[in-house]
């Protein structure tokens, strides 16, 4: 569960990237945020695994109230809130393997349950067969689908997608989606940011429509609205 209330934030330079902004969005629930560049997408984003803090307003993530949150707590939220980005951001010096793996080793997993649990997802985005190759011998679908497996290996409540699809071609963009759907239809709450128009037309889900940090549509099985 997802609950801003009034939420706003003001940067540094004055910009006011989100301006009291309330939503809701429950447990399991896709969302789709879409909106035209410098809308407040990725702000918004940031600030439900506290990659920014909001200057004014109330935000719940699960169990989690980020107006009390302690610092030693962000590791807990980000452990909630998985997080996939448009260029992947994968360590090019390890392996698939140790890609995922690694974000394991940090919540102190033992050997063996890392092991099994990567290959569990490995398996989910059906690239088991690439565990021992670099990021780099990946194509960039491979690639997302590695990230994928990363964030939600420790079964985050929410995956959020910021652009996920940004730099694949349609047909590489299906095999996202599919990916994100089958997370998805195990429970976990998806937010994914997207310009994309035609997967939003054609996947249907709630659209959250930010123009000026403000949601200006909540539409259940919405479009895209806006010219490609
Ligand atoms: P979107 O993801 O929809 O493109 P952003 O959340 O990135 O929108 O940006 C919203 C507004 O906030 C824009 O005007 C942008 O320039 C500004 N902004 C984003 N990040 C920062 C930052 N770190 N410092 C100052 N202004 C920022
Ligand atoms: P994206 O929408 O893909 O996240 P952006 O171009 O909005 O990419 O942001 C890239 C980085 O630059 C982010 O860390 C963001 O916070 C920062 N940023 C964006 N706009 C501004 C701005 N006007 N001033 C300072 N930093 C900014």
């Amino acid at each position: 569960m997802i609950e801003m209330t009034d939420v706003s934030k003001v940067y540094k330079n004055g910009v006011t990237a989100i301006d009291s902004l309330t939503v809701k969005i429950d447990q399991g629930e896709f969302v789709y945020i879409v909106g035209p560049s410098g809308a407040g997408k990725s702000t918004f984003i940031k600030m439900l695994y506290r990659e920014e803090k909001p200057t004014q307003g109330k935000i719940v993530v699960g169990k989690f109230d980020l107006m009390k949150i302690k610092e030693r707590e962000v590791p807990l939220l980000r452990r909630y809130v998985g997080v996939v980005f448009q260029d992947f951001k994968l360590l090019p010096k390890l392996t698939v393997y140790e890609n995922i793996a690694y974000a394991m080793e940090v919540v102190e997993k033992t050997p063996e349950q890392i092991e099994k649990r990567v290959f569990e997802v490995l398996n989910l985005v059906n690239l088991k067969h690439k565990a021992r190759m670099f990021p780099n011998e990946l194509s960039g679908g491979e690639q997302q689908r590695i990230a994928i497996a990363r964030a939600i290996v420790n079964m985050p409540g929410i995956l959020i997608a910021d652009e996920p699809t940004g730099n694949l071609d349609p047909d590489t963009s299906l095999e996202i989606m599919n990916i994100l759907e089958e997370i998805n239809s195990q429970g976990t709450t998806i937010l994914m940011a997207t310009h994309n128009s035609q997967i939003v037309n054609d996947i249907k889900h709630r659209v959250l429509a930010v123009e000026n940090g403000r949601i200006v549509r909540d539409q259940l099985e919405g479009d895209y609205g806006y010219e490609a």
